[in-house]
């Protein structure tokens, strides 16, 4: 464990500028291993310190299980409403920051990661690591009967890629619904692969992240539950 300097470790965490950490030092709202903290130079470690008696918000490290409504953009450089909305108002101005484990559309739901450790998010998405993701597609036109065997040949190519898609699973669940499973995350991949043949998504919800389902999660939309690093390792 390492210790920081207590105005940056406060900032850091999303509570407030440093100046305004100074502030609340002098005020004597922020005390260290129970004694009002004296200095915003003085250097700590996160779990001595309290600030209006109470300990401090995940100091080391944050991950989320999220349920992603539809309506809500995953990027700050996106427009619209973002997922931070979901979060108490400081997670937005953590160091290091959350982020996203890829994405989903704005008209996309689902289970999503969030988390603020660099390691695990690049575990989650790289190829190496091959972790399957699961959507389930609601259609405008019936399904012709050769999608499955279409996207599970790996020679589908979408518009604009010069590659193409991984070998991808399609169950049929009904006349225009059915379940995919996706081993790489392209840009609107799914909504891509339907229009390249011929149909159209409606409705797009992501229920698995390898092993790990949306239901078992029991998160409404909008909701999260918080975890560790090491434990949604075990869940995917
Ligand atoms: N495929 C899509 O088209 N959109 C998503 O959000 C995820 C996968």
């Amino acid at each position: 464990q390492k210790a920081d300097r207590l105005d940056k470790l406060l900032s850091n965490l999303g509570y407030g500028a440093r100046k305004d950490v100074r502030l609340w030092i002098k005020e004597g709202w922020v005390t260290v291993d129970g004694k009002p903290a004296t200095s915003p130079a003085q250097k700590v470690l996160p779990d001595q310190v309290q600030l209006e008696g109470k300990s401090l918000d995940h100091p080391h490290g944050l991950t989320l299980i999220y349920h992603k409504p539809i309506g809500t953009v995953c990027s700050r450089k996106e427009n619209g409403r973002l997922i931070f909305a979901d979060f108490p108002e400081r997670w937005i101005d953590r160091k290091p920051p959350l982020s996203s484990v890829g994405r989903l559309d704005k008209e996309t739901s689902g289970l999503l990661i969030v988390t603020d450790d660099g390691q695990l998010n690049h575990m989650l998405t790289s190829p190496k690591k091959h972790i399957a993701k699961t959507y389930s597609v609601t259609l405008d036109r019936p399904l012709a009967g050769n999608e499955s065997e279409i996207f599970a040949s790996g020679e589908l190519l979408l518009e604009g890629d010069d590659k193409p898609c991984l070998p991808a699973e399609l169950t049929v669940l009904g006349e225009t619904s059915a379940s995919l499973v996706l081993h790489e995350g392209r840009y609107h991949q799914v909504r891509r692969m339907f229009a390249a043949v011929g149909n159209h998504v409606t409705a797009l919800t992501r229920t698995h992240i390898g092993a790990l389902g949306l239901d078992a999660c029991g998160l409404g939309e909008g909701e999260y539950t918080v975890t560790s690093a090491q434990a949604l390792l075990e869940l995917v």
